[in-house]
């Protein structure tokens, strides 16, 4: 073999360039057949042509069932998450603008991405769900005589990613991570956040609590009414929630923070069914 032998594509045959295609544990394949493989895929090097035919097969039956899919929830402002409780199957999607430079549009039905061909999974394809939230933050100073300095306490700017880890059992998809909100949930606190106390402690006993009854269900389905109940909740602000020392300044980022985990545990309950 010559350094610049071409490759033929193991699926179609193909001819590959030298520097174009993915390579297979036992072959090669080509630009236009990975387009066609799951949103969701990408390990080429362990995978077989075989096993690559298998799921451009299942690829092609995969549009059949998004036919017959009826869209009865919707999650997430980001990536998206689309369930047919009728069915027991969902399909995701990790971004739900068309292209990198694309305006993001709220995903309502399944109509919408379509033409993605995102994989329908039954709800017994999964393993496990799980809440990721990524916390990075920010000291704020004030300007004394000129120079930067602390508060007493700190003032700290928290901010949070949410994403839903959706792990399965599944010919070609190990896991499914989509991030749920769209812009951070920013919280300026002062002082450290108490995550270690009543903050995490609180954000457990959320995600762990017990079905809500039916009419109450039947009001958060969508992200729409979710945020109406955390807003009609008419407590009075508490000194701390989620562990951050609640202010007006706050208070709405902090009941963004509890609108997610509300997302994510609706996400949990529809999906573990
Ligand atoms: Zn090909």
């Amino acid at each position: 073999m010559g350094l610049f032998d071409k490759k033929n594509c193991s699926i179609c045959g193909a001819k590959i360039g030298l520097l174009g295609g993915h390579k297979l544990s036992d072959g090669n394949l080509c630009k236009d057949c990975a387009k066609k493989l799951s949103p969701w895929f990408s390990d080429y090097k362990s995978s077989t042509a075989q096993s690559i035919g298998a799921q451009l097969e299942d690829r092609e039956e995969n549009k059949k069932r998004l036919a017959a899919f009826k869209t009865t929830k919707c999650f997430g402002e980001y990536g998206s998450i689309v369930i047919d409780e009728d069915a027991g199957v969902f399909a995701a999607i990790s971004d739900s603008a068309a292209s990198l430079f694309g305006e993001r549009k709220e995903i309502t039905d399944i109509a919408q991405i379509i033409d993605r061909n995102p994989d329908v999974v039954r709800f017994d394809q999964v393993t496990d769900v799980d809440i990721d939230i990524v916390q990075t933050q920010r000291e704020e100073k004030q300007t004394v005589n000129g120079q930067q300095v602390s508060y007493n306490p700190k003032h700290i700017l928290y901010m949070y990613m949410f994403y839903a880890v959706i792990k399965l059992d599944h010919p070609y998809i190990p896991m499914m991570r989509i991030q749920l909100n769209n812009d951070a949930v920013q919280i300026p606190n002062e002082g450290e956040r108490l995550s270690n106390k009543i903050g995490l402690r609180l954000a457990a006993y959320l995600l762990d609590l017990p079905i809500r009854d039916v009419r109450e269900t039947e009001r958060i389905y969508s992200n729409n009414s979710l945020k109406d109940v955390l807003l009609r909740n008419p407590y009075a602000m508490p000194d701390y929630s989620y562990g951050f020392k609640c202010s007006l300044r706050n208070w709405d980022g902090i009941q963004r923070y509890g609108y997610y985990l509300l997302m994510t545990r609706e996400i949990l309950e529809t999906l573990r069914r």
